[in-house]
């Protein structure tokens, strides 16, 4: 027996019936981008693998174990790319957008990468509305970029939302901390597991979130980087919580989001929605202050945010939110005979030259089934041409929602026609 072939492990097909759903979260993410001033960018699916080793970081789950990675005929290193970020970096560097006026706001939407193991709301291809603020420190800008998911979120239709904030400091202040937390980590090592073990070596901030629930209690009672922020940050940090504060928005201080890499400074959240917890968590963010030093541009601050969309059409699903159907056809073509189907295969095409939505009869059916089919597509009017209609130069017109017919002249039909779907 000839193979059967699937969609690779981790993907799957977003067929007709899922549309409605994905148009929906697409425009809302367009709808939103452009009342916040956001420009849209679109990057090529891979890059450079050393981008993303440096610009996503060694000692990531990302670099470590969940790139797709190749070399391509040419002999080139490329990866498929597992976030956004390094790639829009890069774009900024490469067109000399720091010329621009600063920030650079821009808004991405599209597929990415990761060799993760598949579960509900995990996939190997996944898609995500990325955002970011590309050339100021202003806290104002981060709360900008934190309303703005939040807006999204909400308008979606997203019940209780939340923030999740923190701040990670920045290369002044960071070490302090990365030191008292590596202490106080010896001193509960036999508490630990393993993979936190070896963060310690590589990216011990990495501890902070952790899933095993051994070390739960001694994340508990861990330091926090709050504690050890130097003036810049903590006023950094102060600002935007007042502005959180002043627009009313529901936040935790949760001490254990952190990023890990020197490059991502200050901010980090994530939006959490009713029904997801942090391992789910729908939207995360931050500023990286020094990541496009880091992939060879000129020091440049940053700002953004990601937002998984399957997770976001779960939700909607899950929750029952209505979205817009996609749009029937208006006209369905049904002809009786060869010589009726011969000026019907003719007909329809007039009909979709003058934008009229048409679908046209295939085959050789009687015509209780092709008006059967015309139902299906949710078509208002039935169009009918029988030997009959051809010898009066008339054609047979049925609204199907109440089933009256009517004689319309071959002649006036375009104009019959638009007269009731455009008036
Ligand atoms: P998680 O903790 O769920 O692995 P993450 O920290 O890896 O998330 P980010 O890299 O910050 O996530 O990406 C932002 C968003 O992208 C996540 O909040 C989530 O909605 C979505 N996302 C990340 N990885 C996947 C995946 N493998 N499949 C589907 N959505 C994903
Ligand atoms: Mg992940």
């Amino acid at each position: 027996m000839a193979q059967q072939y699937k969609a690779p492990r981790g993907t799957f097909d977003i067929l007709p019936e899922d549309w409605p759903y994905w148009n929906y979260v697409i425009s809302k993410a367009r709808e939103i981008a452009e009342i916040y001033g956001y420009r849209e960018i679109e990057t090529p699916i891979f890059e450079s693998t050393s981008l993303f080793v440096r610009g996503v970081g060694e000692g990531t789950d990302i670099v470590d174990k969940e790139m797709y990675s190749f070399e391509d005929k040419g002999k080139t290193d490329l990866t498929l790319r597992p976030e956004f970020t390094a790639g829009v970096m890069r774009a900024y560097v490469e067109h000399g957008m720091h010329t621009k006026p600063q920030p650079v706001k821009l808004f991405s939407i599209g597929p990415l990468f990761r060799y993760e193991r598949p579960q509900a709301g995990r996939f190997r291809e996944f898609h995500q509305f990325n955002v970011e603020a590309i050339g100021s420190q202003d806290p104002a800008l981060d709360f900008e970029i934190m309303s703005m998911a939040w807006q999204f979120l909400e308008e979606l239709g997203f019940k209780g939302l939340s923030f999740q904030v923190n701040s990670t400091g920045c290369p002044k202040c960071r070490p302090g901390y990365v030191k008292a937390l590596k202490e106080y980590y010896m001193q509960h090592y036999d508490e630990i597991c393993e993979d936190d073990k070896r963060r310690l070596e590589r990216n011990p901030l990495r501890v902070l979130d952790c899933k095993n629930p051994k070390c739960q209690p001694v994340i508990a009672n861990a330091p926090r980087i709050t504690d050890y922020l130097c003036d810049e940050c903590r006023e950094h940090f102060e600002a935007l919580r007042r502005y959180l504060d002043a627009a009313g928005k529901r936040y935790t201080v949760n001490h254990r989001l952190v990023r890990g890499l020197d490059y991502y400074t200050k901010t980090v959240f994530e939006v959490w929605a009713e029904g997801i917890g942090a391992q789910n968590a729908v939207c995360g963010g931050g500023r990286y202050d020094g990541l496009v030093e880091e992939i060879g541009g000129p020091p440049t601050p940053g700002v953004g945010f990601a937002v998984g969309l399957e997770r976001v059409v779960m939700m909607l699903k899950s929750q029952g939110v209505k979205v817009p159907d996609a749009p029937s056809p208006s006209v369905f073509v049904a002809y009786l005979g060869n010589q009726a189907k011969d000026e019907a295969v003719m007909l329809a095409q007039k009909l979709r030259a003058h934008h009229i939505p048409t679908v046209l009869s295939f085959g050789k059916r009687g015509l209780k089934g092709q008006l059967r089919n015309a139902n299906r597509w949710g078509v208002k009017y039935a169009v009918i041409l029988g030997e009959e209609e051809i010898e009066r130069g008339q054609v047979t017109v049925r609204e199907m929602s109440s089933g009256e017919q009517v004689q319309v002249g071959r002649e006036e039909l375009l104009g019959w026609l638009e007269e009731r779907l455009n008036g």
